[in-house]
């Protein structure tokens, strides 16, 4: 049974079990660790749940919740409560393995219907409660959490139906509870696939998908959540807000810009229609590329971005560092591969790798890899076949499990992106590393992944032992530090 902090900070895949081999010798070779120092467990987590604060929630009110959703729907044990303060975010883990829970949520509430969500939130507004909408809590940006206490509305219980797929205009109709491999396994049987792809998908929902504005792994084909979302309908707590699934329109405003990316803050997403595309894998295109360096690389991404020629789906550049740490942890250091790129001039410490897939009809694939190589092989790349792009696509969501295990050893880890303009690019691609690389003892991986006509998204990831004792001060200084140097350099936050 789950009763620990331990168990909610974990997702409880096997896959964050332990480290991979060839990380474990990475942070024994940059952080001068030892077997020893894998075996002391920093933080773990491992006590029994227990809350300070009792719920601030009346008596009388909270059975007016029970009435309105069943007893059994309105949870006020500790355990619930703090399963449902905090998301993934880096400063949250911390918290859960310091059994630190300042605000937790009075109540956790499963509702079963939109009639029962309305009739909850005419309550709070009554009573002034704080509502805060959950669906996977895979948040990262602290969008799960109660400042004030007040109830938890967690989708993921009930609400999580998959409503309705039409065939005629390519679109699924779903509810917000439902979870990325669900849906996609629904529409793969039927011929769609969803088309988004978060690194959180295994555990994230459709709701959350929508509320936080995120991206998925192949968003440069497919677009970004809110290019998929045609109709939403949402509970607010001045009434109900329903959008049509018109292809487009030009009544005035789009009122579904106001909820995507409103973080739960304007009301409970309660149905969305989503964009389906043909699922058809076979007709999957793989290409993977090395350049000599990171300026060929980007200039090249953005010729073809801007060549007219169509959009790879997955996109991704690994930095010079990420580039050697991927051929570190799998085992190509020193290979014959690694020994032959060399002696062609894609050296190692300054080449770059590329990911490429391109999704859809075959002839639409075959082509776009074609001109896709064409003008790669203009910016001096080397083609290394489908292979690498393959292995990549098998593995795509597992580094999310590493966090947990590197964070027992004590490491602190964590990845934070931005969006840039190309003509920035590189300027705030080097001045950000110089700022993670000012602390000592980080080794500071980046990618480009998620890229566009006009720039790109670049991704930052560190690994820096913890200072044992200030955990938390001493990351807050480093990620405030962090978010500045993005910012004076002209990324977004
Ligand atoms: C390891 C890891 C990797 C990640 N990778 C990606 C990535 O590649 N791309 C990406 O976009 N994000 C990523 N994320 C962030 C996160 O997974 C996404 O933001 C995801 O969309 C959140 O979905 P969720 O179901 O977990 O929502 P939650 O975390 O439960 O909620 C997210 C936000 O949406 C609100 N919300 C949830 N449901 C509703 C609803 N029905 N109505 C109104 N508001 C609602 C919440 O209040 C909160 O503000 C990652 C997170 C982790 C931990």
């Amino acid at each position: 049974m789950k009763t620990t902090y331990r168990s909610i900070f974990k997702w409880g895949d096997k896959r964050e079990e332990k480290l991979e081999k060839g990380v474990v010798e990475l942070v024994k070779e940059q952080f001068q660790y030892t077997d020893t120092d894998f075996d002391k467990k920093i933080l773990y987590g491992n006590k029994e749940v227990r809350l300070s604060q009792k719920p601030k929630i009346p008596v009388i009110v909270r059975q007016q919740f029970e009435t309105i959703s069943g007893s059994e729907n309105v949870l006020r044990d500790d355990y619930s409560r703090a399963s449902h303060a905090f998301g993934k975010f880096y400063g949250d883990l911390l918290y859960l393995r310091k059994g630190e829970i300042a605000t937790p949520p009075d109540l956790v509430i499963t509702p079963r219907s939109e009639k029962e969500i309305e009739q909850i939130l005419t309550l709070c507004k009554q009573e002034n409660i704080a509502v805060t909408p959950v669906g996977g809590l895979s948040s990262v940006t602290r969008g799960v959490e109660t400042p004030h206490g007040g109830i938890s509305l967690d989708l993921t219980k009930h609400l999580n139906k998959i409503l309705k797929v039409n065939d005629v205009n390519s679109t699924v109709r779903v509810e917000p509870g439902v979870y990325g491999p669900v849906l996609e396994k629904y529409l793969n049987e039927r011929g769609f696939t969803c088309g988004h792809f978060p690194q959180s998908f295994e555990y994230s929902t459709v709701g959350g998908w929508v509320a936080a504005r995120g991206a998925g792994q192949a968003s440069t084909g497919y677009g970004k959540i809110e290019d998929l979302v045609l109709a939403l309908r949402v509970i607010t707590p001045a009434g109900i807000i329903e959008t049509k699934d018109f292809p487009a329109t030009a009544e005035a405003w789009d009122l579904n810009k106001i909820f995507i990316g409103s973080e739960g803050t304007l009301g409970v997403i309660t149905s969305i229609t989503l964009k389906i595309r043909k699922y058809q894998p076979e007709n999957r295109a793989l290409a993977s590329f090395v350049f000599k360096d990171c300026q060929s690389a980007t200039q090249s991404m953005r010729k073809i971005m801007q060549a007219g020629i169509g959009f790879p789906h997955l996109f991704r550049l690994s930095d010079p560092v990420e580039t050697t740490t991927a051929f570190k942890i799998k085992g190509f250091d020193n290979s014959l591969s690694d020994k032959f790129l060399e002696m062609k001039g894609y050296r190692q410490g300054e080449r770059c790798l590329m990911f490429v897939s391109i999704e859809g009809n075959k002839a639409y694939a075959r082509l776009v890899k074609k001109k896709i190589k064409r003008i790669a092989r203009k910016h001096g790349s080397f083609f290394i076949g489908a292979k690498p792009t393959k292995d990549w696509l098998k593995q795509r969501y597992d580094s999310a499990y590493m966090r947990d295990p590197l964070m027992d050893a004590g490491i602190m880890t964590d990845t934070v992106e931005t969006s840039v303009t190309w003509d920035n690019l590189l300027n705030l691609w080097t001045n950000v590393r110089v700022y993670l690389e000012s602390r000592e003892r980080t080794h500071v991986m980046s990618h480009i992944s998620h890229v566009y006509e006009n720039g790109a998204n670049l991704y930052f990831t560190f690994l820096s032992p913890m200072k044992q004792g200030e955990e938390m001060p001493d990351y807050l200084d480093y990620h405030h530090g962090l978010m500045d140097a993005i910012l004076d350099n002209g990324g977004s936050l």
